[in-house]
């Protein structure tokens, strides 16, 4: 039996926290069960059991003992901690920080501090303002939480003078588990004890003659029930038990009768839990799709690709039906008892997919959504650990830690998505890639799906060797792929006939399909930072005072807002720099395309997809679904029109403007803008008639225009895996950037230049900078950076630890406390 535990905590603290095990709780818990551990002077957290051994922590380290075990069963398996380990490890990140991103909040409970009056305390008013005023507001005699009692008199935080009222002995403080997740109930309505004391239902009936309210409300429930009659006298929590609000639905529910039914105890109420989890329900199969011969071709080539590798690529163009071959994999997963992780980037998660998966599988699958509540995340992943798991998972990113008991296949739709890293906090990790390793661990496959893959991906498929690679080239049903116009914007500027955000050729076509009751979708690429305004005499624009980024403008608020930490500004109305009045509004944002739309389509019913029409995800199934249905047919978008969605009356594309892709200062720009454009143009045409795509560019001759209009994904990824060779990027590297940051631009300079300094030695030309990056100050951070190229002759565990032991001195370093650093493995910047 062992009398230590080392445990995981949901804390950015390196390594694990070794605990006692009282006696009681010995032989009582294993790896990954959770326990409450209490932490410094009065937080408890709850934990994850990492190991479990007899070692005593050595001479002097004060140990303390495990408080509670809240399972008994472990709520993370084995190849769950083995991921959470290589997601710390190669990401360099806490193991804490990876139980952070990994559990959904219900599940890691954490204390807070419950502040309240001492009622013991002599009655003596304190001097002091603060004091007065937390005295004033606890007077009640409840208990607050530190951070509301901070609050509620006006103060950021309020801890120094709490402890001095708690030595004064005015004030008492407790520590209390907050459970954030509590098991949905529902009052329902069962047989009372009557039927159990009663032999003969008969008798039941009888007696109720008299109250023909009663007798009727009775035989209500017993329909609504479908309670078969054998069991009709049975009290049975299975057959004979309904909702009580569908009974009061019920026009012969009176308040009257139920009573007098209760009061008999004919029926009775109780309290039960229900689940969150909504489930769709199945079509039945002959509705499904059978596969065409191209998906039926691909089918086998994948299968048999997994006899040789682990991982297959499925590289088939737009709307070549990778869907349906994903759909057909999965059944035969599912009839070979294993489950499948089927996974979507961040926002693609669209009603469409999950309604398609749905009809199919019905009450087979689980949907993990980050924007779901949490409690229903909570309950998901414990349903996942019963014997009667969902078979299949369609989810986002997080959902590769869902404890998976059989898993034989996941699924990475879109594999080339940027939105499957993890961009803050840490763990900054990639779920395509950590799904290989998940797969791996437990000896299931992984299948990559895209039309336009990673740079990377491609290459382990072909030169690498590392992945099988199949392949789709024709649209299903022969559906041409899109024809592609390129407009030179440059051009008709020059020849002054671009008098809207759309050249003639776009509105001509856009109109045209639009007259023929066909839909349209404008596609507008909106950097984050692209500015709104400018002084027409000076040049200036107006930036966040937190940030170093220019304000965007948001018609709808009346105001500027910073995409970076969400602050809104005043329009100003004269320029600071040289008070001139007049400000020009500069760059096109949707919100002015949709406006110029209104002159330009007087048929269009239009519809605006971004990140601000699509804050919730009503809002966003809503603007979909109408464009589905026709209620709108111009859909203007960002990048978000590109992802993944599939609707039937789409003739024509507008891109308004490529050049934004095509300008990004980043060696992936050009495979970027590849991928965007591709994906966008894709969504014209899929059925019937072939698609138009208008293009709208500046630079009209670039090798990448063409290879885009050919639909040239092999050109594209030739070029860029030369100049990538040539400069030594990936996949001919790997990247990982160093970030040091601080509110002090003097600290941060000087932090990292110390850093620079230990690991130049190592490291040489292979490590770039530091350079301050393109956005110098977020939230009134300074940034520093630096690059580091880890080219092949470097040994991964050596360079690692190189880093971390940096790292760690810099941490350490007297004069410099309260620098962050932080690293970023693979960035996709
Ligand atoms: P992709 O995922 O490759 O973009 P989809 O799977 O969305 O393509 O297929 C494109 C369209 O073609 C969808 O509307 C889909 O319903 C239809 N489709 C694909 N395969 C079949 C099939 N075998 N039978 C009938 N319709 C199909
Ligand atoms: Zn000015
Ligand atoms: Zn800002």
């Amino acid at each position: 039996m062992h009398r230590y535990v080392d445990i995981i905590l949901p804390l950015a603290l390196p390594g694990t926290f070794t605990y006692r095990l009282p006696e009681w709780l010995m032989g009582q818990i294993g790896v990954g069960c959770r326990v409450v551990v209490p932490l410094g002077k009065s937080k408890y957290y709850t934990g994850i059991v990492h190991r479990l051994h007899d070692t005593p922590p050595a001479e002097g380290i004060v140990v303390k003992d495990v408080c509670e075990v809240v399972d008994s069963t472990p709520i993370l398996l084995p190849q769950g901690l083995k991921l959470w380990e290589w997601i710390s490890s190669y990401y360099l990140c806490h193991l804490g920080e990876v139980m952070k991103a990994a559990l959904p909040s219900g599940l890691k409970l954490e204390s807070e501090t419950l502040v309240s009056l001492n009622p013991d305390a002599a009655a003596e008013a304190p001097a002091e303002e603060v004091a007065e005023k937390i005295v004033q507001q606890l007077k009640d005699g409840k208990a607050q939480r530190i951070d509301a009692l901070a609050k509620a008199i006006g103060y950021a935080r309020i801890d120094t003078q709490v402890r001095r009222l708690v030595e004064q002995g005015l004030l008492v403080v407790e520590e209390k588990m907050a459970r954030s997740f509590r098991p949905r109930t529902e009052t329902k309505v069962r047989l009372g004890k009557k039927w159990a004391s009663q032999t003969d239902a008969n008798e039941i009936w009888d007696a109720l003659r008299r109250t023909p309210k009663q007798e009727k409300l009775l035989q209500a429930f017993f329909y609504l029930t479908e309670c078969p009659l054998e069991l009709q006298g049975i009290r049975d929590d299975e057959y004979a038990v309904l909702s009580k609000k569908r009974l009061a639905q019920h026009p012969d529910f009176s308040a009257s009768a139920f009573d007098g039914l209760r009061r008999k105890e004919i029926l009775e109420v109780f309290t039960a839990e229900v689940s969150r989890l909504k489930t769709p329900k199945a079509l039945p199969q002959a509705l499904t799709h059978a596969l065409d011969e191209q998906q039926s071709a691909a089918l086998e080539q994948i299968e048999a690709s997994w006899q040789k590798h682990n991982v297959c690529l499925l590289h088939g163009v737009t709307s070549s039906g990778k869907t349906e071959v994903y759909i057909e994999l999965i059944r035969r997963e599912i009839a070979a008892g294993r489950q499948v992780l089927y996974l979507v980037p961040e926002i693609a998660l669209t009603t469409q997919l999950t309604t398609r998966l749905g009809r199919v599988f019905g009450d087979k699958m689980g949907i993990y959504h980050s924007k779901f509540p949490d409690a229903e995340r909570v309950e998901l992943w414990q349903r996942q650990l019963t014997s009667t798991p969902f078979p299949l998972i369609l989810g986002v990113r997080s959902s590769v830690f869902l404890p998976f008991q059989n898993l034989g296949l996941i699924i990475v739709d879109e594999e080339h998505e940027t939105s499957y890293k993890q961009q803050d906090p840490a763990p900054r990790y990639n779920a395509r890639d950590a799904a290989i390793l998940l797969a791996r661990f437990v000896g299931a496959r992984t299948l990559l799906g895209t039309a336009t893959p990673a740079v990377e991906t491609y290459y382990n498929a072909h030169e690498g060797g590392k992945y099988g690679y199949v392949s789709m080239t024709k649209r299903h049903g022969d559906v041409a792929l899109p024809e592609i116009i390129v407009e030179d914007v440059k051009e008709l500027k020059r020849k002054k006939i671009m008098k809207s955000p759309f050249s003639p050729r776009l509105a001509e076509e856009v109109n045209q399909a639009l007259d023929d009751g066909g839909q349209a979708i404008l596609f507008y690429n909106r950097r984050g930072y692209s500015p709104v305004m400018e002084c027409r005499s000076c040049g200036w624009t107006p930036h966040c005072n937190n940030c170093d980024v220019p304000l965007t403008f948001h018609q709808r608020i009346g105001k500027l807002t910073c995409h970076y930490c969400g602050a809104t500004y005043d329009i100003p109305r004269q320029c600071p720099q040289c008070e001139e009045t007049d400000l020009k509004d500069i760059g096109y944002g949707t919100e002015k395309i949709e406006s110029a739309v209104q002159g330009c389509f007087p048929k269009a019913k239009t519809a605006r997809m971004d990140l601000d029409t699509t804050r919730s995800r009503d809002a966003y199934e809503k603007i979909i679904h109408d464009f589905q249905c026709g209620q709108s047919n111009l859909l203007v978008g960002t990048q978000m029109v590109t992802k993944g969605l599939d609707f039937d009356r789409v003739r024509v594309v507008g891109i308004l403007n490529a050049d934004q892709a095509l300008n990004i200062p980043d060696f992936r720009a050009h495979e970027r803008a590849y991928q965007m454009l591709s994906q966008v143009a894709g969504r014209a045409g899929r059925r019937g008639k072939q698609g138009k795509v208008i293009l709208q560019t500046r630079q009209a001759n670039l090798p990448l225009i063409k290879q885009i209009v050919q639909s040239d994904y092999e050109a594209m990824y030739l070029t860029q895996v030369a100049e990538r060779k040539a400069f030594g990027y990936p996949p001919f590297t790997r990247i990982i950037n160093i970030y040091v940051k601080h509110r002090d631009e003097r600290f941060c300079v000087t932090a990292a230049s110390h850093l620079a300094t230990m690991l130049r030695p190592h490291f040489g030309t292979n490590l770039l900078g530091p350079d301050r990056p393109s956005i110098g100050r977020i939230q009134s951070q300074h940034i520093r950076k630096m690059m580091l190229k880890v080219v092949p002759s470097l040994p991964p565990q050596g360079t690692r630890r190189t880093l971390l032991a940096a790292a760690e001195v810099l941490k350490n370093h007297p004069a410099l406390k309260g620098v962050t650093l932080y690293f970023d493995v693979d960035p996709l910047g």
